[in-house]
């Protein structure tokens, strides 16, 4: 079994493979964990943040209750300690007309089960005393998280490797090899590579291994993320929790406070630039104007793994042995362990528990058919 791409989807699926007495080969260009994976927030976010992702709530639920046993297992087959809190998220509407765009808002959730908590101004700032004056309205949501992306993305390559997966990096995957509706294996820049069963996890790239693009038409949306390191000046960190408004605001617990994050469909470009860079700084100054003083540690980007109709692909298509777990776009840290379990089930039982109807990997190959006829 082959797992093409170590970032944390490939990872996760690859460790639930394992565990599940496979024998699991994961190839990557590089180091494993360096792409989407690495440049994330790690926000936990269940709770659709826009219209087009309500398809997602069930599933992003599901792997949101399988998060505590996910990680706790990962740090117990690796002895790491993870950086995660499951603590809530504060929106926040400021200035004028902050109620009206929070009653929008709060729309968005009529039909859910997700109640955020309507919060006026004197309760935000009883909750988050560094707000700026005109934080105005606003809403918590309980069931909510964070993660440190990075620290979850090595300790699950590792994990994986402990429980019998094979990782080998500096393996470019330029084409998955089939032959009369079943897969053979996939060809590298190095040679072929036999395998029964291929998972598609490449990301991004996915596109542009030949033989997944049709059914897997990833487009890379490009986020930027600054760093900033308050908690090096004597008020300390001055959010206690994710905080949303014109930009997301991090906490995490080596003193970094992450900005995020821009959403730019600029191709596989990975630079960060000064329009990017200075409306995220803009924007948290002006959710907390005391960050005005506070240090830039990092900048980076990174390409968020995003499809025509911003869902994931995931499960089995029209060739015997080939799967799909990619296209995750702006929630593949939440999705890893769903993900992982369904294709687990899938592979191992040939049918999966999870609600994974709408992300089926043979949609846009199906599409593309119809519009050809
Ligand atoms: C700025 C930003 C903020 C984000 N914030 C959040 C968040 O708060 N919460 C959340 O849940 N998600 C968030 N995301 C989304 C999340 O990061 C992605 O959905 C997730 O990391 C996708 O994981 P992946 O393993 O599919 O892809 P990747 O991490 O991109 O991994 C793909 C892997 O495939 C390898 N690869 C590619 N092509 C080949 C090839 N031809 N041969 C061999 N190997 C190959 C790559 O080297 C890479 O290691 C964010 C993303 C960005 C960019």
């Amino acid at each position: 079994m082959i797992v093409v791409g170590a970032g944390i989807i490939g990872c996760s699926v690859a460790r639930e493979l394992a565990r599940r007495k496979l024998r699991v080969l994961v190839l990557d260009r590089q180091e494993p964990g360096k792409e989407a994976s690495w440049a994330a927030a790690g926000m936990l976010t269940p709770a659709a943040e826009s219209a087009e992702a309500l398809p997602l709530v069930h599933l992003a639920r599901a792997s949101f209750a399988l998060y505590n046993e996910f990680v706790r297992q990962v740090e117990q087959t690796t002895g790491r300690t993870i950086d995660y809190r499951r603590d809530g998220a504060l929106e926040v509407f400021f200035g004028e007309g902050a109620e009206e765009r929070r009653a929008a808002w709060m729309a968005l959730f009529r039909d859910s089960a997700f109640q955020p908590k309507p919060l006026d101004a004197v309760e935000l700032r009883r909750m988050e005393p560094a707000l700026a004056a005109d934080a105005a309205a606003g809403a918590l949501l309980t069931d909510e998280g964070a993660v440190d992306n990075r620290q979850l993305s090595a300790a699950v390559a590792e994990a994986a490797q402990r429980e019998g997966a094979e990782l080998r990096t500096g393996v470019e995957v330029a084409r998955i090899d089939c032959e009369s509706g079943r897969t053979k294996g996939i060809e590298t820049r190095q040679g072929r590579i036999s395998a029964k069963h291929v998972v598609m996890a490449a990301g991004s790239y996915s596109t542009q291994i030949r033989g997944a693009e049709r059914y897997a038409p990833t487009i890379p949306a490009r986020g930027q993320m600054v760093a900033l390191r308050p908690a090096s000046r004597s008020f300390g960190m001055p959010v206690r929790r994710v905080v949303r408004g014109p930009a997301y605001l991090v906490p995490r617990a080596d003193g970094r406070l992450l900005v995020g994050a821009t959403v730019e469909y600029a191709g596989f470009e990975k630079a960060v630039t000064p329009g990017g860079i200075g409306r995220l700084l803009t924007d948290a100054v002006r959710m907390i104007p005391e960050l005005a003083a506070a240090p830039i540690v990092e900048t980076w980007s990174g390409l968020r793994p995003d499809t025509p109709d911003h869902l994931p692909v995931l499960g089995p298509v029209d060739v015997e042995g080939l799967w799909f777990a990619t296209g995750h776009f702006r929630n593949g840290i939440l999705l890893a362990p769903a993900t992982a379990r369904a294709l687990g089930e899938w592979i191992t039982e040939g049918k999966t528990s999870l609600p994974v109807e709408p992300f089926s990997a043979m949609r846009f190959a199906n599409r593309a058919q119809t519009v050809a006829r």
